[in-house]
């Protein structure tokens, strides 16, 4: 039960958004072909990115409206050294329930123990081929096997929700399903498949390896997979479950019809531009609304003046992909 009764994140078109993706850097150390592909270069110098107090008091602020799941992104969350007093500050703010990160998983060996002792509830590791030579290739990074056995851990710790998602590429992965479903026969994990987005930096890139989810979709039903219920805070995926299999399979497809039409998250990016929609034409700066506690009814007047200017939806098939340029900027 939310400790703050009426939720007050809602739209005009009567969505309520309990889950916020806060970016904490768009560095990254992988070099994923349909991201960074020539990897990070820092524009001018190093990004100035929020710090501990205007989290806390950004987290704070979402949470009294109604916020009750966070996810923190990147580029590479796991490049900033203060990650777990991030999580920590987060699991402690009253009302938020749910403390994910998404991570490429290269220092999850490492780290794990310390996020979930920090307060992580929920992670989701970025592996997209299950063959090191693939692998490499779409990332840039090798390492596949230490990461699988760093998965394996975090599957057998307190957390509540390991999940997996991969990016589907024509040409790229899109022959790598007969693997995953030997990865899920005996595992209890979910791995989503995600359907490659148009960005500003990845158009000629976006027309040779686009791959629509619905034939993979259609796909699975037709082999007995079944739908699963979504929660309300849940992301986008539609989730599967199969009686042959211990684990599960997401689907993710902004590409379909409706996608939008259930959309409940908000997203902020490392240096505290609020974003109404991952493709949108506008960011709006709250920073200067976290220098001080006494800002903070400010601050949510903001957060609800903005939402009822968010838009309906998408025009990704019109190409308009708004203010992102690749998903190391907004941690996607
Ligand atoms: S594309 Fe924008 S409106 Fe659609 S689900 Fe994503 S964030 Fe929501």
């Amino acid at each position: 039960m939310h400790p703050y009764p009426s939720p007050q994140l809602e739209d005009s078109f009567g969505r309520r958004f309990p889950y916020l993706r806060l970016s904490i850097l768009d560095a990254c150390n992988f070099r994923c072909s349909y991201c960074l592909p020539n990897g990070y270069r820092a524009k001018d110098g190093r990004g100035k990115y929020l710090d501990v107090q205007e989290i806390q008091r950004l987290v704070s602020a979402f949470a009294r409206l109604g916020m009750r799941k966070l996810r923190i992104t990147g580029g590479e969350p796991s490049l900033r050294r203060d990650l777990p007093e991030l999580i920590s500050v987060a699991a402690e703010a009253t009302g938020v329930e749910n403390v994910g990160l998404t991570t490429n998983g290269a220092t999850l060996h490492r780290h794990l123990n310390r996020w979930i002792d920090a307060g992580l509830t929920a992670l989701n590791v970025s592996v997209d081929a299950l063959c090191p030579e693939r692998f490499e290739r779409i990332t840039g990074h090798a390492g596949l096997e230490m990461l699988l056995d760093a998965i394996d851990q975090a599957l057998d710790s307190p957390l509540r929700s390991v999940k997996i998602n991969a990016v589907l590429l024509r040409d790229l992965n899109d022959d790598q399903l007969p693997k995953w479903l030997e990865y899920l026969r005996d595992r209890n994990v979910t791995v989503r498949f995600i359907e490659l987005m148009q960005t500003g930096d990845n158009l000629e890139y976006f027309q040779r390896h686009h791959y629509r989810a619905q034939v993979l979709e259609s796909h699975l039903v037709k082999e007995g997979w079944q739908l699963l219920d979504r929660a309300t805070d849940a992301g986008p995926a539609r989730e599967y479950q199969h009686r042959d299999f211990r684990g599960r399979i997401g689907i993710i497809a902004p590409y379909s019809a409706n996608f939008c039409a259930g959309c409940n998250r908000l997203r902020v990016t490392a240096n505290g531009d609020l974003r109404l929609c991952l493709f949108g034409e506008t960011g709006v700066p709250l920073r200067p609304l976290l220098q001080s506690d006494d800002q903070f009814s400010a601050l949510q007047a903001t957060l609800i003046r903005q939402l009822g200017l968010k838009r309906a939806g998408h025009s990704l098939h019109a190409g308009e992909t708004g203010l992102i340029q690749h998903f190391a900027s907004i941690g996607g």
